[in-house]
This record gives C-alpha cells, sequence and structure tokens, in this order.
C-alpha cells in the first residue's frame, strides 16, 4: 500500500498548474495528500494537522524552481519541515550524558520493544566508540529468562553482566550495580528495568524507585517502531511517571514508515537519540532526521531532484553572466554581482585563486590589503549610482563621482579605486571572452 503512495502524489502534483509561484490552490492540493500521507504513516492526526498548517504558511509564494513541478516543491518544503520537527535542536543527541564515574543510563520501555538487545548494542557501542568500560545489569526479576539473555549477550559483546542473585529486588539489584560500578572502576552501568505487555501501575513504581535509588544520567525509552500510536501513547506514560531524557526506536529495519518518530517527537519533545535496524549487535544508529522524513514520504527521490534543480539555476546564472563577459560586457552590475558572490565565496583571494589568469590580480589584491570590508564599502559606492551609471561607469565624470562617493559616506579617491578595478578587470573579462569557453576552463590565459 506504501509502495503507491509516492505514484499517488505524483498524479496529483501532475496535475497542478505550472507557474512562476506556488498559488494558494496549488499547496492547498498538494496538503491534502500529504497529510494523507503523514496518516498512513502513522501520524497522529492532531500532529499531522498541525504539521500541515505550519507548512502551508511556508510553501505559499514562494517561488517555483524551474524543471520541477509546484507539487514537487512542495513536497521538498515538507521533506525541510519534518526534518526541523524531528530533529529539533538536538544536534548532537546520541552524545549520551556520562560526565560522572560511574553514570547510571537506565533503560525503560514494555516488553518485547527490543530494550533488553538494545541495552546490549548501547553498551557495545559506548564500549567500542568511546572506549568506556560498561556495566550490564538486569532488572527483570519476573522473568529469569530475560536476565539470561542479557547475560548472554554481555558475553558475547565483551561487556561485563551483574551476577544474579535470586531473591532480591529491583532496586536491590540497582543499588548493587551501583557499588559494583563504584568499585570495580566501571564508567557506565546500565540498568535493564523489566517490562510488561502494557503500561501497568506496578510496572511504573518499580521504575520510579530505581530511578530515584540511582539518579539515572539518561533515562531511554525503547519503543518499537512498528506499533505507530501505541509507541506514542507509551512514549506520553513513560515521560509523565518516570521522565525520560531520550527515545530509541527499535525494528526500523522493518517496513513501518517511521510516522511514529514525528508524532512521539511533536508530542514528547523528547530526542530521538537511536534507532534500531536489527537483530544484531552493531545494527544501533544515531538517528538521522532526514532518512525518517524521507521514508514518512517515501519520495526520496524529489527531494534530490529540488535540489539539484536549484543547483542548476545557480548554474544558469553563472551561464548568463559567462555570456555577458564573452561578448566584452562587463560594467558595474556585473562588478557588483562578482564582488557580492566573492563574499558569499569566501572572499575575494579565495575566488580569484580559482580563476584562471587571476592570480596576478589576486596577488595585487593582498599587497593592496583588501579584505572583506573593503568588499561591502564597494558594493555601497555601487548602490549608490544610478541605473544609468552603472550601465556605463565611463560617465562619471567629477560632480557625479563626488554625488557618488558622498552616498556612500566614502572619498571619491575610494571611488576611482573601484573604477580602476573594474577597468581592469572589464579587460580581462573581454581577453577571456574573444578566447571562448573552453580557452578559459583550460586556464590558457595563466
Ligand atoms: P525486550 O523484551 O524489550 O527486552 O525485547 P528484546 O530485546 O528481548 O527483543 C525482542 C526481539 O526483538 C528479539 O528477538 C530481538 O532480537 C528483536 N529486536 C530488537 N531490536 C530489534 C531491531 O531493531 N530490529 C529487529 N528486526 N529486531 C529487533
Amino acid at each position: 500500500m506504501f509502495e503507491n503512495l509516492s505514484e499517488r502524489l505524483s498524479g496529483v502534483f501532475d496535475k497542478l498548474t505550472k507557474q512562476g509561484a506556488l498559488s494558494e490552490a496549488d499547496v492547498a492540493t498538494a496538503l491534502r495528500e500529504v497529510r494523507v500521507a503523514l496518516l498512513e504513516a502513522d501520524v497522529s492526526l492532531p500532529v499531522a494537522r498541525d504539521f500541515v498548517k505550519s507548512v502551508q504558511d511556508k510553501a505559499a509564494g514562494q517561488a517555483v524552481t524551474k524543471s520541477v513541478t509546484p507539487g514537487q516543491q512542495v513536497v521538498k518544503i515538507v521533506h525541510d519541515e519534518l526534518v526541523q520537527v524531528l530533529a529539533g535542536d538536538d544536534a548532537d543527541a546520541a552524545n549520551l550524558k556520562i560526565d560522572q564515574i560511574p553514570a547510571p543510563i537506565l533503560m525503560v520501555g514494555l516488553q518485547g520493544s527490543g530494550k533488553t538487545t538494545t541495552t546490549a548494542k548501547l553498551a557495545k557501542r559506548l564500549k567500542d566508540r568511546e572506549g568506556k568500560r560498561v556495566l550490564m545489569a538486569s532488572l527483570d526479576t519476573r522473568r529469569p529468562a530475560a536476565m539470561e539473555q542479557l547475560a548472554v549477550l554481555g558475553t558475547q559483546i565483551g561487556v561485563d553482566v551483574l551476577p544474579i542473585v535470586p531473591g532480591q529486588d529491583a532496586v536491590a539489584i540497582a543499588r548493587r550495580a551501583k557499588q559494583q560500578a563504584s568499585l570495580g572502576g566501571y564508567d557506565v552501568y546500565m540498568l535493564d528495568t523489566a517490562g510488561r505487555l502494557s503500561i501497568d501501575d506496578e510496572l511504573m513504581s518499580e521504575v520510579e524507585a530505581v530511578r530515584d535509588a540511582t539518579t539515572p544520567r539518561e533515562t531511554l525509552l525503547v519503543v518499537d517502531g512498528l506499533t505507530g500510536q501505541d509507541a506514542v501513547h507509551t512514549a506520553e506514560n513513560f515521560d509523565g511517571r518516570i521522565g525520560i531524557s531520550g527515545v530509541v526506536l527499535t525494528r526500523m529495519d522493518g517496513d513501518g514508515r517511521g510516522g511514529a518518530a514525528l508524532s512521539m517527537r511533536a508530542v514528547t519533545g523528547k530526542p530521538i537519540k537511536f534507532v534500531g535496524l536489527g537483530e544484531k549487535m552493531d545494527a544501533l544508529e544515531e538517528f538521522h532526521a532526514d532518512r525518517i522524513a524521507g521514508r514518512i514520504l517515501g519520495m526520496g527521490d524529489i527531494v534530490a531532484l529540488v535540489e539539484k534543480a536549484q543547483e542548476t539555476l545557480e548554474a544558469e546564472q553563472a551561464e548568463r553572466m559567462m555570456k555577458r563577459f564573452q561578448k566584452g560586457q562587463f560594467n558595474m552590475n556585473d562588478l557588483k554581482m562578482q564582488l557580492e558572490q566573492m563574499q558569499k565565496m569566501g572572499g575575494m583571494q579565495g575566488l580569484m585563486g580559482m580563476m584562471p589568469g587571476m592570480g596576478k590580480m589576486a596577488r595585487q589584491i593582498e599587497d593592496a590589503g583588501f579584505d572583506d570590508s573593503v568588499i561591502r564599502r564597494q558594493v555601497a559606492l555601487i548602490q549608490s549610482m544610478t541605473r544609468k551609471e552603472r550601465a556605463n561607469p565611463q560617465i562619471l565624470q567629477a560632480s557625479r563621482k563626488k554625488r557618488i562617493a558622498r552616498g556612500a559616506g566614502q572619498d571619491v579617491s575610494e571611488l576611482n579605486k573601484l573604477l580602476k578595478m573594474h577597468r581592469q578587470m572589464a579587460d580581462v573579462m573581454k581577453k577571456m571572452g574573444k578566447m571562448g569557453k573552453k580557452g578559459m576552463m583550460r586556464g590558457g590565459l595563466g
């Protein structure tokens, strides 16, 4: 059913009118489909509604990039917004807070969510990537099999597991883990709490007691990414009662569409730190918002397409400029555009250094103490010229020069320097133009 989603969306988008800007009607049509897509991807209704509304404001009136359809562009806007909501401000969500020794990490979640597996995966990650000494402890006193499972995984990945002492309750085991971690020189101890098939008061009370006994630096909720809306309820419940610091979404190797991630982020505001991508011990990855966003929309290709089209647009501008140079045209507007481009591309020297035949000029510029504040002042001078003056700088006589310099709050001598630079550059451009594009690409002027 999901496979056809992108086709269906494309079908709708193809019918949209192609015009200069996204019309409200275009956006509304596309967003209706996007909303359905979100709901099908298991995003909860209120979250989908809020989300679509915020996209609507952003999309209306945006210029349509050539060579993509308005619908495709809407998808790109939706995608970017998804990434933003999913990632929030948590650029380094995957960095766990290990700022005390030993640092307790509390693992919570329902039975079968992948809690024990994730505990071991994380322990392995901390050991392999950060060189941490980790101790794991199972607090699942009602399920000896779960305790045994953690012991087996520990052996497999080479991480120590707290020995089982029959008859101890969860809090007693947690205290013993803390003590053992301190005495044994461990950096981290991970507590794999008991799960239940559904949330109940007894479970929550037990986890609360463990939390109070250890004051964890991280409390990670493990949820099954395939359970959709249930996962969101689980997250709300655990966060309300225990207070979680982040989420690990498991089974993202399955064909769930990741909508739960969006709802969970929107509802709890807690970062998704990792995703589980399989049963193997290294099938754990940092959370990548763009991958989940692509998955929710099922339209990764379109995002890439729009990005490509935007690049092409810039390339088209450069091409137009090149054509002007080839005709020997280089007026103040061109110079202004160049100066602004230079500011974007790391200053004058950086850009000149990249252009064939400009090496000498780059050195002159350097000798003259040229930097970006100079570029800004030069742009100001050009802005102070009339349209006619920009197109034909040769008409600049003394009185015009005085007016322009005054308008930019600078001396006429500054303007003269700018004009001299313009003449030099125009010369070079003319020579380049004569040689044609091929000659330039070979660096023939060098
Ligand atoms: P717990 O009851 O929450 O401790 O869950 P377990 O850690 O025992 O995991 C239950 C099952 O899910 C096991 O068979 C795991 O191998 C499997 N599992 C856990 N995480 C993932 C995952 O990210 N992807 C897949 N495909 N399976 C997973």
